[in-house]
């Protein structure tokens, strides 16, 4: 099954990507992760990207298509994948066509529909483990320990790209460059839209409904 994970910046697209591949046990494959991972390990592809990351805007297409077509050539996608945070331009999206054109075009693009709103409350909220990776929100998913990791105890971080101006700029973004593209995959007819307000659970229950269905 090969599945998009759709949505603004903060839907909750990763959270669901992640129970996704636990369940149809297919990889998860994340730009952003792959971006921050590369910039930690101080590699040119994560200092080119930092630059674009930490204004809010998009690593340009260039450095992240042939990536994402590279990653889903590996010998662990031949049952499928969840592509999170890929496609997320027009041109990213035909580029994925093109190269899928044999072996058919994606499932289904799982559209995350949360307001502007509260995107801006969760992201604003948001805290990170640099070490770890663990994901937390000051008010909805507290560590237990003001700022220190509950996993591995390393101190939480704010991601830059969190920051209030950059998600406002990150959501503009979203909406000019990424919406498009529910209207493309609407147009395949491979569309699905959830309501991502809804609890964790109840989000995952309804793309896995989506999916079976
Ligand atoms: P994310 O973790 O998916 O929110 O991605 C974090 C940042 O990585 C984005 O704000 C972009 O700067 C960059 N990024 C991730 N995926 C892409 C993509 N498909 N195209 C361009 N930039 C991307």
């Amino acid at each position: 099954m090969k599945i998009i994970m759709l949505g603004a910046p903060g839907a909750g697209k990763g959270t669901q990507a992640k129970m996704l591949s636990d369940k149809f046990s297919i990889p998860h494959i994340s730009t952003g992760d792959i971006f921050r991972a590369n910039i930690k390990e101080g590699t040119e592809l994560g200092k080119k990207a930092k630059a674009y990351m930490d204004a809010g805007g998009l690593v340009p297409d260039e450095l992240t298509v042939d990536l994402v077509i590279d990653r889903i050539g590996k010998d662990d996608c031949v049952n499928g994948y969840i592509l999170d945070g890929f496609p997320r331009t027009l041109n990213q999206a035909h580029k994925l066509s093109e190269a899928l054109a044999e072996s058919g075009d994606i499932d289904c693009a799982v559209n995350v529909d949360v307001p502007d709103e509260a995107i801006i409350e969760r992201m604003s909220g948001r805290r990170v483990c640099p070490s770890c990776g663990a994901s937390y929100h000051i008010v909805n998913i507290p560590t237990k320990v003001e700022g220190i990791c509950d996993r591995c105890g390393a101190e939480v971080i704010q991601r830059a790209d969190d920051l209030p101006e950059t998600v406002k700029k990150r959501l503009s973004v979203y909406h000019e460059q990424t919406q498009p593209l529910i209207d493309y995959y609407k147009g395949l007819g491979r569309e699905a839209d959830v309501d991502g307000t809804q609890s964790m659970q109840a989000v995952f229950e309804a793309i896995v409904a989506c999916l079976e269905g």
